[in-house]
């Protein structure tokens, strides 16, 4: 879950006051005091909370607040708002040059990510109707030119490459003139990183950036270091001037720090996260909807992004069918979540939906190797019995655990798995469909 133990603290301090008729200044106090405690907690900068606490208590102890019909959610929704400036209000998108290429220079210290977020980013451009082209710059990290080739290789997008002996400025003017030759609209330049920041590598970086002149210079930068990483953005920025910042290792155990204070500290948008190591796992970075996801309402609209960039169509729509029509069988429940599969991780996907807790999320997590388990159990079913589940008696369940290889309590769980995710399903429709009408999410 994105920083589970802030959203768990947060959306427990906010409860109180939801469920309060009339508000005192000394329950929003009392209920501030554990907010702000939470996001120290969460590593986030002590100024940052100072100021965001401040402002949060100005706003709520305010009469209209005070007054009004439900004033503990009032407080809720301020918070909300702040989380969201906090962050950069608005979502900050990649600026396109008018006249291609669009030059990205992504920089960044060794291990942030940078190689990785460049096939990524490659990746999301192309899904764009971009035709990018990766220029490999990092020449001391042995074997980072070969990664990006890999890297390169596995998304079908072109890797520019002088190898290690040329030095980067060059190998960036070059790079950029083999686009403009072969059609490339974008260019995205991995440069060297350092354990820390030091002169010569900054020095490296200000030549490439005088002569390539870039449209954004992307910092990316790990979320797991906390703190660091807002240090480091505060560095590169005072001295390279950066554009925006790309978090990476969100679905690691980060505490929340730099995701919350990069943007107040260093003055620059988060504009992409770094949702996992796989090439695909690389999201636009939405303000309100991450503030949304920290207090436990869910982000529908991203999830309904992400299917639509990875789903097939027609199986959605067939799908969807089954759903609303309660029809939803074992057949569908294994094609789906080879589906979820190209996603995520199911836990990242639920998260996403308003009123899902972590608790719940835990009791659904699937992984991998229990994909295959499933996969396994629902082979050895009969059709009738994955069209209608509820003929799976006690016999049953020993013939279908003998037959994948599993116990018969393995088997129970994939029962009750089941039932939880078409519980949700039909959660997740009926609230569609509920907006669909001009209702208001809750
Ligand atoms: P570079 O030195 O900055 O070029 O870093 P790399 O691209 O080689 O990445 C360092 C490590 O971080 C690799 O093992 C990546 O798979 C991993 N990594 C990068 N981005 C993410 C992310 O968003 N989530 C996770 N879990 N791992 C990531």
């Amino acid at each position: 879950m994105v920083f589970e133990g802030l959203a768990d603290k947060l959306q427990g301090a906010l409860q109180k006051l939801k469920s309060k008729g009339k508000l005192t200044e000394n329950d929003v106090k009392e209920v501030m005091r554990e907010v702000k405690l939470a996001l120290l907690e969460a590593d986030v900068n002590f100024k940052v909370v100072k100021e965001f606490i401040d402002k949060v208590k100005d706003r709520a102890v305010g009469q209209e607040v005070m007054e009004s019909l439900t004033p503990g959610q009032q407080v809720v929704k301020i918070v909300h708002e702040e989380l969201t400036a906090l962050m950069g209000t608005t979502h900050s998108k990649i600026t396109f040059a008018s006249k291609p290429p669009t030059v990205i220079m992504l920089v960044g210290l060794q291990g942030a990510g940078k190689t990785t977020t460049g096939g990524k980013l490659g990746a999301y451009l192309k899904k764009l109707g971009k035709r990018p082209l990766l220029v490999a710059g990092d020449i001391y990290r042995p074997a980072a030119i070969k990664q990006l080739q890999v890297v390169g290789g596995q998304l079908d997008i072109p890797v520019f490459s002088l190898g290690d002996k040329v030095s980067p400025v060059q190998i960036a003017k070059e790079g950029i003139e083999h686009a403009g030759k072969h059609g490339n609209d974008v260019v995205i330049i991995d440069t060297a990183g350092r354990l820390h920041i030091d002169e010569n590598l900054m020095e490296e970086l200000e030549n490439i950036k005088k002569v390539v002149i870039p449209h954004e210079i992307l910092l990316v930068v790990d979320a797991m270091t906390g703190q660091d990483a807002v240090n480091v953005a505060e560095n590169f920025n005072n001295r390279l001037g950066i554009d925006g910042v790309i978090l990476t290792k969100m679905d690691g155990d980060t505490r929340g720090g730099a995701a919350l204070s990069v943007r107040s500290v260093a003055q620059k948008p988060i504009k992409f996260v770094g949702m996992g190591e796989k090439l695909s796992e690389l999201e636009p970075f939405h303000p309100d909807r991450m503030a949304s996801r920290i207090l436990g309402m869910g982000d529908v609209l991203s999830l309904i992004e992400k299917a639509q960039a990875n789903f097939d169509e027609k199986k959605a729509r067939e799908l969807e069918k089954k759903i609303r029509s309660q029809d939803f069988t074992f057949e569908d429940f294994l094609d789906q979540l080879q589906q979820m599969k190209k996603l995520g991780p199911l836990s990242q996907l639920l998260e996403m939906i308003p009123g899902a807790n972590s608790k719940q999320l835990k009791d659904i997590e699937i992984n991998d190797k229990e994909l295959a388990h499933i996969e396994a159990m629902i082979s050895s079913m009969t059709t009738e019995e994955r069209r209608n589940p509820s003929i799976i008696n006690g016999s049953r369940r020993k013939r279908i655990a003998a037959g994948s290889g599993m116990t018969v309590q393995k088997v129970n769980n994939l029962l009750k798995q089941f039932e939880q995710t078409k519980k949700m399903m039909k959660q997740f429709s009926d609230m569609e469909k509920g907006m669909k009408k001009g209702g208001k999410m809750k």
